[in-house]
């Protein structure tokens, strides 16, 4: 089969872990006689650099004409980049939520799952960790917060930021099922979380989660507050299956979970309107620390590649190829920098098992290998 996929490489790290993820699907397309043919899309600081804006009309249409898009990640340091001197509306991330938004990309999925080779790598103790935890962070990620109205004024002699927080009954509805069609097929679990004690929004979110509830008999399903949910996150994060959220409390709950895998550099991401179109990409940002050194993990990139093929061409075989290659290399005892146990140099043993310190390309020619 052919597809049609648009590459977002971005800024910072993107163009490194993006071309290690092309070598992968290129490994796929080999192995499973597919083609992808890809199309460049700018986006976000060099897409600033080169036409003043940072995503245009022609890139979203360009998006648009794609089966689906995978990108790297957008943005520079954001003290030090001149990127951050312009108008908010005019800044690398301004591009990602216009795509967002121009897209109807409203379905997040962050997966946080702990690869038990990792273990030493997460910061949580032994018995809270137990034999590995599995959950997904579905996230809404078109509405509330981040896309309300909002303006700073002065108002009586002090200058005063205002946000808005709006969420229809619409919008919470197929963000919901969304959430409980994916736990069907997982197990089963929906926790939704929200700050109804407080917040209007959070009320009405309630209150439609509930209603899709009873479509789902045999979901399991539970309200939790989100300030309980972070703690619950560090303490048991077992306990979840699908964490179902609106967009701030999702971003904020989604880099807690990432830290508890190990690194952000391992966490995919997907996120998907009403068809077959999704956006893939890392849960990370462009990393500018390490950008341009070599050293970049490019394994979330290359699971959120795996993704697009699940949810966008229903392609489970060769997303599982990808999967259990990257399991494969990690067995094997390879590594980059910041998925190495802190205890531990490149040469130690873990579990009879040589640890192996490895660039970015190098673990991307070893998943590909290994495809
Ligand atoms: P970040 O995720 O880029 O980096 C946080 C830390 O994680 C850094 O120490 C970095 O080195 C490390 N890290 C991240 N990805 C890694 C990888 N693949 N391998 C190894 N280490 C990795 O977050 P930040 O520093 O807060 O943001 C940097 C820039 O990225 C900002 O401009 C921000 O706006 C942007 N950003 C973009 C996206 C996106 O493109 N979707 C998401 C988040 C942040």
């Amino acid at each position: 089969m052919e597809y049609k996929v648009g590459v977002i490489s971005g800024d910072g790290i993107g163009p490194e872990v993006v071309a290690e993820a092309k070598k992968v699907l290129d490994a796929i397309a080999q192995k499973y006689g597919h083609k992808f043919n890809y199309t460049s899309i700018l986006m976000g600081g060099c897409s600033i650099d080169a036409t003043g804006v940072p995503l245009t009309d022609e890139a979203i249409e360009t998006a648009k004409a794609q089966d689906a898009v995978l990108m790297g990640s957008i943005g520079g340091n954001t003290s030090t980049s001149p990127w951050y001197k312009l108008a908010p509306n005019l800044r690398p991330e301004a591009g990602l939520l216009k795509l967002r938004k121009s897209l109807n990309l409203f379905a997040n999925l962050r997966p946080a799952y702990l690869y038990k080779e990792l273990k030493e790598a997460c910061p949580l103790r032994e018995d809270i960790i137990g034999d590995g935890f599995d959950l997904l962070i579905m996230r809404e990620l078109t509405g509330g917060l981040y896309f309300g109205a909002r303006e700073t004024k002065e108002v009586n002699g002090v200058v005063t930021a205002t946000d808005t927080l709006t969420y229809n009954e619409n919008e919470i509805r197929r963000i919901a099922k969304r959430g409980f069609d994916i736990a069907m097929k997982r197990r089963k679990k929906v926790t939704s979380v929200d700050k109804a004690n407080v917040l209007d929004s959070s009320r009405l979110w309630r209150k439609i989660v509930e209603e899709v509830a009873k479509e789902y008999p045999e979901v399991k399903y539970e309200h939790m507050l989100v300030d309980n949910c972070a703690m619950q996150l560090v303490k048991d994060p077992k306990q979840f299956d699908v964490v179902l959220t609106e967009n701030m409390f999702g971003d904020i709950l989604s880099d807690e979970a990432s830290m508890i895998t190990g690194s952000i550099g391992m966490l995919s991401s997907a996120s998907l309107n009403e068809t077959k179109f999704g956006l893939y990409e890392p849960s990370g940002g462009s990393a500018p620390d390490i950008a341009g050194k070599g050293i970049a993990n490019p394994i979330a990139t290359i699971l959120s590649a795996a993704m697009m093929l699940r949810y966008s061409f229903d392609l489970d075989d060769e997303a599982e190829k990808i999967e259990n290659a990257v399991q494969k290399v990690l067995e094997e005892g390879y590594r980059t920098i910041d998925i190495m146990p802190q205890d531990k140099k490149s040469g130690a043993s873990s579990k009879n098992v040589k640890i192996k310190e490895v660039g970015t390309k190098k673990i991307g020619d070893l998943i590909a290998e290994r495809v």
